[in-house]
């Protein structure tokens, strides 16, 4: 492993040779392999994280789980395999998921009497225990969370990060007395995922309803965040579902209300997984490599000191009282190695995306100042050591807010009206969200599915006024929801 890394490290071949404009797919794996951010491993359709990309997935992680307390949400834990008997206790669910399911069938050389699900998602083995854990409305609400992997064997082609077969994600699964009060949990959870898309992965993505044809697997109604990739195909990102009483009946989780009758619960759930980096990788990383947004970035600053035999000595001095001046406002790294060149080095760190390069040579120690070059945008300044110094949270805080203003601006330019089919099937070919009027048949939906490829991503939540007055734009009877459709991943 060493020997082959360190031959890796001094191979050319380690700069991305192809282009994210040309050739996406080839693009997106090199910027993840060659930034040493995830491995292939010897499971099909399954990817290491390394310590950089893990990282990501920890501050995500924090994040939502800070917010998710401060909420009133509690952490449980359920085990991984399910038995088939609870799978099959909700039918529309298990038809969603039968054919991504892995099965354990023998421990040892012994074949066990029922076969075991490993979990695709946790419904079916929580309800049961919830159908016994819930008695009366003094029981509710009851707000569980679990942070977990998940097994989907899917047939299509993987992807890491956007298409894995095995992914980490949370599973939110709430429980409350009434549909009103099940309702009101939506825009809370959904604020939730939209800090957390702003203040980790730096991006935006567009909320709204998904369809009854494209909605979650035995939920009610699902809602979701699409993000729009470089290669302009859609990709779903954090979900919402109200499951209703879909669930409780199947599981038979009922309480006792105030009022002295019975009645089931009812159910949301919601998800953000570590797709979301993929989607932040393929958003921000540039034909040099990785470009990650400061607060999951691992290393955030790289200080690379430039000197000759000389001037060694005061520069490495200088750049190491430089790092101890900065390491208590940021996550900050000295590389003094003196077997690499500066140019290696910057060549180096900006294949890992570290958001910010201060280069410190015998010049800028003279005129007290540093050389910052800025990864997302590459601009190089020179900036005084002090106001350096002192400046340098807002200094990270404003480049991961620059960059979520560019996945937003870059989003919202790739959304098109349209009224007609011509007008759908043009912007659906140029990569654009085509945004148009539907009569909510889902004979329109399918017709547009299989004649341009294109989905129903989801129904943006603040145009649905737009409808009024409008005709859905394959069948021209009166239109009852705004639906962008896109090419999806
Ligand atoms: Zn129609």
């Amino acid at each position: 492993m060493a020997t082959n890394d360190s031959r890796e490290k001094n191979s050319p071949n380690r700069s991305i040779t192809a282009s994210k404009q040309k050739d996406f797919s080839e693009w997106y794996v090199q910027v993840l392999l060659k930034s040493d951010f995830i491995d292939y491993t010897a499971v099909s359709g399954c990817i290491a994280f390394r310590p950089s990309a893990y990282f990501v997935w920890e501050k995500v992680r924090d994040y939502v789980d800070a917010k998710f307390k401060e909420d009133g949400i509690e952490n449980v834990y359920f085990p991984t395999l399910i038995p088939e008997h609870l799978l099959q206790k909700e039918k529309e669910h298990v038809e969603g998921f039968t054919p991504e399911v892995a099965w354990v069938t023998q421990t040892g050389d012994t074949k066990l009497e029922e076969r075991l699900a490993v979990r695709p998602t946790s419904e079916a083995i929580m309800y049961e225990n919830l159908s016994k854990w819930i008695r009366s409305w003094r029981d509710l609400p009851m707000r569980l969370n679990q942070w977990n992997n998940v097994l989907r064997w899917e047939f299509k082609h993987p992807t890491p990060f956007l298409r894995t077969r095995e992914f980490l994600w949370n599973e939110g699964h709430s429980a409350f007395a009434s549909k009103e009060e099940a309702e009101a949990e939506l825009p809370r959870i959904m604020g939730i995922y939209e800090d957390a898309l702003k203040d980790t992965f730096a991006i935006f993505g567009i909320q709204g309803r998904k369809t009854q044809k494209e909605k979650f697997a035995g939920a009610a109604a699902s809602f979701s965040f699409e993000h729009l990739m470089p290669d302009g195909k859609a990709i779903q990102g954090p979900d919402f579902h109200h499951d209703e009483q879909r669930f409780s009946k199947a599981f038979e989780i009922s309480f006792t209300g105030r009022d002295e009758r019975a009645d089931y619960i009812y159910q949301n759930t919601y998800a953000i997984s570590s797709r979301e980096i993929g989607v932040m990788v393929a958003t921000h990383s540039d034909d040099k490599g990785l470009v990650l947004p400061p607060n999951v970035a691992k290393v955030q600053i790289v200080i690379v000191p430039i000197y000759n035999d000389k001037t060694r000595e005061e520069v490495v001095k200088h750049a190491a009282d430089l790092e101890k001046r900065l390491a208590s406002s940021a996550r900050i790294l000295l590389d003094s190695r003196d077997e690499y060149s500066p140019g290696w080095k910057f060549n180096e760190w900006e294949l890992k995306g570290v958001p910010l390069r201060i280069e410190i040579g015998a010049r800028e120690i003279a005129e007290r100042s540093v050389t910052v070059c800025t990864r997302y945008n590459s601009t190089k300044e020179k900036v005084q050591e002090e106001s350096l110094i002192n400046g340098i949270r807002e200094r990270l805080e404003s480049i991961q807010k620059e960059m979520y203003n560019n996945s937003k601006r870059s989003i919202l330019s790739k959304v098109r009206k349209v009224l007609t089919y011509e007008e759908l099937k043009l912007a659906v070919e140029e990569g654009f969200f085509a945004q148009a009027p539907w009569c909510g048949d889902e004979g329109c939906e399918d017709r547009i599915k299989d004649e341009t490829g294109a989905k129903a991503t989801n129904m943006p939540l603040d145009s649905q006024q737009d409808a009024e007055r409008k005709s859905c734009v394959l069948c021209s009877r009166p239109a009852h929801h705004i639906v962008n459709f896109a090419r999806s991943h």
